[in-house]
This record gives C-alpha cells, structure tokens and sequence, in this order.
C-alpha cells in the first residue's frame, strides 16, 4: 500500500493549463510543477526549480503559517485553503489566486499541493489589502450570525483551538456573546479573556456587523489584539498600587475603598463589625538596636502571624510603618472581638527570631465597631487609632475600645499639648525653689527648682498637671533646659552674694533620649557661667534601670563634667540596690510617701540612711511637714530635709530674701 512515488502520480496533472506544484514546506522547496507552475515561477526546467531555496528570503510571519498549514492538513486531510498569493520568481512580483491542499511526499512527511490560476487583473489595492490580511497579527475572522466560523486569517488560525470553534465558544465568558448578540451597535469594543490554544488569554476585541461578500447574509466581522501581556502589566500596576510590597498585604489605598465596601456590605445586612487598629510597642527599639533588615523582618513575621489567626471573612491590611489594621465582620457576639484581640496579643507577644536573638515585641490595640461608631472608614479608623492610643498611654501591650469619653479625653490633652507650646513660647513657665535644709544647723544647704506653670487665666498650675503632657509631646526637652537655665543662674546669682548653695534640678527620663542633652547642658552651664559642682541633676531610678548603654554614657559624661547625680523618690521603684555603686552618684532623696508614713516606714528608712553611709552618699529627706517627723529622721542621722515644715517652694527672690534674712539670724 506504498503510493507510487509523485511523478508518477502527478505526471497526469503536466496537461493542465491550470498551473500546479508540491511544495516541500520542511525544506522550502517545490519538488514538483507541472509546465504552467514553470511558468509563474518563470522556470526553465523542474531541475532548475528544484535547485532554488525559497526559504532564503521569506519573511518569519511566511514561514509560520506554512507551518500552520502543515499541522492543519495534517489533523484534517480534506483542509484547503484559499488565497491571493504572491510569489517573487527572480524577484518580480506574481500575484495568483492560490488554493492550497495536504499531500504526502515520497518519503511520508506532509506537502503542500498548489493550484494556481493566474486570471484576472488584481487592483494594487485589493493585492495590498489581502497582504496584510496575510501578516498581520491581528487575528481576524468572519462568523456567521450564528456564530459559525467562515474565514479567519492566517493570524486567527494560529491562535485558535479548533477551526471550526464557534464565536460562542471562543470568548471564555459567556456573557460576552449574549451582550454581543443584545447589541444594537454596528461595532462594539472590549476587552474579553478568550479560549486559545495557549489556555486563556485577554483580547482586546473589535466586533462588527456586515454583510459577506459572497452570501450577502448578515456575518460578525471579529478582529483581535492580545493585550495579555498589557493586562498583566495593568494587573501588576494595580496590585502594586494596592499592596505593601514588604508584607504582600494590602495597603492605605486598598483600605479606603475595599475595606468600606465590605463595611457597607456587612451594613446592608444589618450586621456590625469591627475595625481593629494594631501598633507594635517597641518597633522603634528593633530598628534602632537590630536595624532595618531585621525591623522589616519583624513586619514580615507579624503579618504572617495576622493573617494566620484571621478568618476567611476578616481582612487585614498595613497601613504603613508598624501599623495594621483588622477588618472582622459580620460579629454576632461582642465577645468574639475581644477572643480576637486577645488572639492578636497572643500571636504578636510570641519571641521572634531576628539574627539569631529571641526579640519579643508587644501590640497596642484600638478597636472601633460599626455602625455604632461611625459608617465611614476613615472615621472608624480615626476612632480606633485614637483607642489605640489610649492603650499605650495606659501601659501598652493590650487593647480599648472607642469611646465619646476617651475621645473627649484625648482632645483635652491636644488642647492642653497646643496650650503648652504657646506657654513656653510666651515664658508663662516659672521656676519655683524650694529651700534644703541641713537638719543639725538649720541652715539652707541647698535649693530644689520646681516648674510652675502661670497660665493666663487660671493662675499657676502644679506641674502634676503638665509635666506628663510634656514628655508624652515630647516638650519636655526645651521645658527642662529652661528650667535648667534658671537653675544655673540662681546658683550664679546667689554664689555672687556669698551663698554658695547646691541646686538640684529635675530630670525628665525623657529627656536621655535625647542625644544633644549632654553637650545642650554644657552649653548652658558655661553660657550662664555656672558651677557644675553646684548643679545636682535628679533622676529617677526607672533610668537607671533602663538597662540604656546611651544613658549610662551620658550620665559618665554628666559626672566627668562635674555635675552631681542624685536619685529622687528613692524606695519606691524597683529599690534594686546592686546598681548604688555601679553609677556614680551623690545623694539619695528619701520619697515623700515614706517621711508621711514614719510609723510604718521607720525600718526602711533606717536601712536606706546605712546603706547611703556604706556607699558614701548624702540623704535627703523629703516632705517634711511636721516637727515630729523632723525629730524622727534626726534620730536616723539624716543630714539634709526638705519640706513644708520649713519652707513651700518659693520664687527666686522670696528666696533670696529668705537666704538674707537666715544669714542675719545666724550672725
Ligand atoms: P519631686 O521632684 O518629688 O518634687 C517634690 C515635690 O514635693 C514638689 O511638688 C514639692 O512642692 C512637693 N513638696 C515639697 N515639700 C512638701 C511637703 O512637705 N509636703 C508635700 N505634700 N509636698 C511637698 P511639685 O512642685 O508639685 O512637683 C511635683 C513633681 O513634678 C516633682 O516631684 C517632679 O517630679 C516634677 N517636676 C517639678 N518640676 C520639674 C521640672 O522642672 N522638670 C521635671 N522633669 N519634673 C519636674
Ligand atoms: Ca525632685
Ligand atoms: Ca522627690
């Protein structure tokens, strides 16, 4: 069942005025041609024919839907094409009407059997017009009203999955063909995921109504482009614009508009939700002590951590620095808010590894619900970031829910922060001494500057009031210079007169996070022309328990320059002794609270004053009101008191006059 080679099968074809020849498409040869085919291809013999490479100058789009037509006869052997073709025997341009069929050559593989006629005189422009129609990528077909195909154009043919695939099966949403078929528009636009034989792809597709040339019957005129690429291009962009590329969660943007769609869902429904509001404590330390890297490390796994404990329902985004936000919704039981957010502290608190080291960090976390506390995003987000903030004024590491009293609340302390700034602009601070005394002479031994603030209308504020309002602003840096400054120059003033007083002066633990403290200290003192071994610097136990390497240093550098440290309201924090000799410092100042409660407080006391005598330190006690209480801590062998029982603190020249008026006293 061998055919008889093609020669033979063809020899009766050499008759035809018609002109025919096979083409070898692997080989871009003809292998046979009947007289007329010498013809067009202005040859003088078939061995002549044979000997030319009709791959040598083809163009890439050529050779690729020869390929086509190959696979096609291949898969169907009754395939025929129809077309205008020209061909470019030595270079001159012969256009034909070409009509092409499947035909198997001597050694098996599959060639091309062509019929050409070359009647007719071809209009350039017709000629043009069916060569582009041949290159063009744009993929173009003829269907039927009905949607049966009738033509497609090389660059159709190469995408599609069948050839006689309908339209209706070509777009990959059926809703396409019925907006298509609904249509009263002559051509309609859009673009449409289609089927092709590389899966799924997006078109960018015109469809137009006309009539079939041939048939005169209605037909869909269909031209394609693949914007694939663009569409994921676009998909990427809009991705990108809409999520935090650290953490792969969705950002600000995608917040603001999906977030309130979900909220006006749950809404619809009647149902509320909740929006909760997360801020990592101590980020800034990670990234301070640890660097970025593991900072951006720490955000990765904590988003990881989120997105694990939320349900299919819930959504989390991050709004940027350390900052998350949680959507849970719809709530049918409050307490499922509160198991959430206890779920949140849980996974957040748990150690991560940065580098090798177990960090630990902890969330604060504000929660609003919806409807009760507003229908709008930022208005919700606005609430819960203000409860948020209530959880980190109020010791971190757990989480509020929004409320009118802790919005009203949080609005005095921003009415009171913008009230400060104008205080300290406009000098209403004043600094207050108060006198210390030497318990066995009665003599004033020295002065502590207490800030008062002399606020226009409502007279002189305690600093109870402010002082916590300032270092949450962080104003507790220019504050404390000021009061500084004042300090130095009464101790100037008063040296000038012939009392040579130690001065003690308040030290906000906010303040050593500031890097200029030591140098604007220093600054001040020789600008005021002060003497450092007169200024003492109270601080409180809770900096020296910071464990800060920069605190340290910097109170070195305080005690190098000749400052004294004292440590104020001794016995009431951590009283973790072991550090007494570690730091250099002078005095201890014995806390109010234990002079008011003598009774019960004796024991402690006494082992404060021998443990200041071990380590050489001077004791202060504080808050002296009565003669008793002063008699008590003689008995201790306290040195120095402070208190009501001998003087309020005072303004700088009651107390001058008071130092003048002891001084004539004792003469
Ligand atoms: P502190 O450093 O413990 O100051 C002693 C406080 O005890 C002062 O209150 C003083 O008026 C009060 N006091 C003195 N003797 C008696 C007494 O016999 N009985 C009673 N009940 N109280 C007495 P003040 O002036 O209201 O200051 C309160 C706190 O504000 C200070 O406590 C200090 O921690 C802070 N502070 C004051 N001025 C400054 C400052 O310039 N900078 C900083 N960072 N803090 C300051
Ligand atoms: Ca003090
Ligand atoms: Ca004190």
């Amino acid at each position: 069942d061998t055919l008889p080679p093609l020669s033979e099968r063809l020899s009766v074809f050499h008759r035809l005025q018609q002109a025919i020849w096979v083409y070898d498409i692997d080989e871009a040869r003809v292998v046979w041609s009947n007289n007329s085919g010498l013809d067009i291809w202005q040859a003088d013999s078939l061995d002549a024919l044979r000997e030319r490479d009709l791959g040598a100058d083809m163009t890439e789009t050529v050779a690729k839907r020869l390929c086509q037509y190959q696979s096609d006869f291949i898969s169907d052997e009754s395939a025929e094409f129809r077309e205008i073709w020209t061909v470019y025997p030595n270079g001159e341009p012969t256009t034909v009407n070409a009509i092409y069929s499947g035909i198997v050559l001597d050694d098996g593989r599959m060639g091309m059997f062509c019929e050409a006629r070359k009647d007719g005189q071809f209009e350039p422009e017709a000629l043009r017009s069916a060569e582009a129609l041949l290159h063009t990528s744009v993929m173009i077909t003829l269907y039927t009203a009905s949607g049966e195909p009738l033509y497609r154009n090389p660059a159709a043919r190469s995408m599609a999955r069948s050839l006689d695939e309908t339209l209706d099966n070509h777009f990959h949403d059926a809703s396409v063909m019925q907006l298509l078929s609904h249509s009263t528009d002559d051509e309609i636009n859009l673009v449409s995921s289609v089927n092709t034989i590389h899966g799924e792809t997006w078109h960018d597709i015109t469809a137009r109504r006309c009539l079939d040339a041939v048939s005169g019957e209605q037909t869909w005129l269909i031209s394609e482009v693949d914007v694939s690429r663009l569409k994921a291009t676009e998909a990427r962009a809009q991705f990108l614009a809409e999520h935090d590329t650290l953490t792969g969660l969705p950002n600000r943007n995608h917040v603001t508009v999906n977030f309130q769609n979900r909220i006006d869902q749950i809404m619809a429904h009647g149902q509320s939700g909740a929006l909760i509001f997360i801020d990592l404590d101590q980020f800034k330390d990670v990234n301070d002590t640890l660097g970025h890297a593991s900072g951006d490390q720490l955000l990765v796994e904590v988003a990881r951590r989120l997105t694990e404990i939320i349900t299919e329902q819930d959504a989390v985004a991050r709004l940027g620095g350390d900052e998350f936000l949680l959507l849970s919704g719809p709530i049918t039981n409050p307490m499922l808010v509160q198991n959430l957010c206890s779920q949140i502290l849980d996974a957040v608190s748990r150690p991560i590894n940065l580098q090798g080291r177990e960090v630990s960090v902890t969330p604060s976390i504000g929660i609003s619900v919806f409807p009760d506390d507003g229908r709008k995003i930022l208005s919700l987000m606005r609430h819960a970031d203000l409860a948020m903030y209530h959880t980190k004024a109020t010791g971190k590491n757990g989480y509020a829910y929004f409320s009118q009293e802790l919005s009203d609340a949080v609005e005095h302390r921003i009415n009171l922060d913008s009230e400060l700034l104008v205080a300290l602009k406009e000098s209403q601070f004043v600094t207050y001494f108060q006198p210390r005394v030497d318990i066995r002479t009665n003599q004033i031994s020295g002065a502590e500057a207490l800030v008062r603030w002399q606020h226009p209308e409502k007279g002189l504020i305690p600093p109870g009031v402010f002082i916590p309002a300032c270092e949450a602003s962080g104003l507790i840096g220019e504050l404390g210079k000021l009061v500084f400054r004042h300090s130095v120059q009464a101790q100037r003033e008063w040296a000038c007169l012939g009392f040579d007083l130690k001065v003690s002066v308040n030290l906000s633990p906010i303040q050593f996070g500031d890097e200029q403290l030591v140098e604007d200290l220093i600054a001040i003192i020789e600008e005021e022309d002060g003497n450092p071994a007169l200024i003492e610097l109270e601080i409180t136990e809770s900096v020296l328990l910071g464990h800060d390497q920069s605190t340290i240093e910097k109170l070195h550098a305080l005690v190098d320059h000749g400052f004294r440290i004292a440590i104020d309201d001794f016995g009431t924090g951590y009283s973790n002794l072991a550090y007494l000799h570690r730091y250099p410092i002078r005095c201890l100042k014995i806390d109010r609270s234990f002079i008011q409660q003598l009774d019960s407080a004796q024991p402690i006391i006494e082992l404060i004053v021998s443990m200041a005598r071990l380590f050489k330190l001077d004791v202060v006690a504080e808050g002296v009101e009565t003669q008793d209480q002063l008699d008590t801590i003689r008995a201790f062998d306290c040195q120095e008191y402070q208190g009501y029982l001998f003087e309020r603190p005072i303004m700088f020249g009651d107390f001058t006059i008071l130092l003048e008026s002891h001084q004539q006293l004792a003469a």
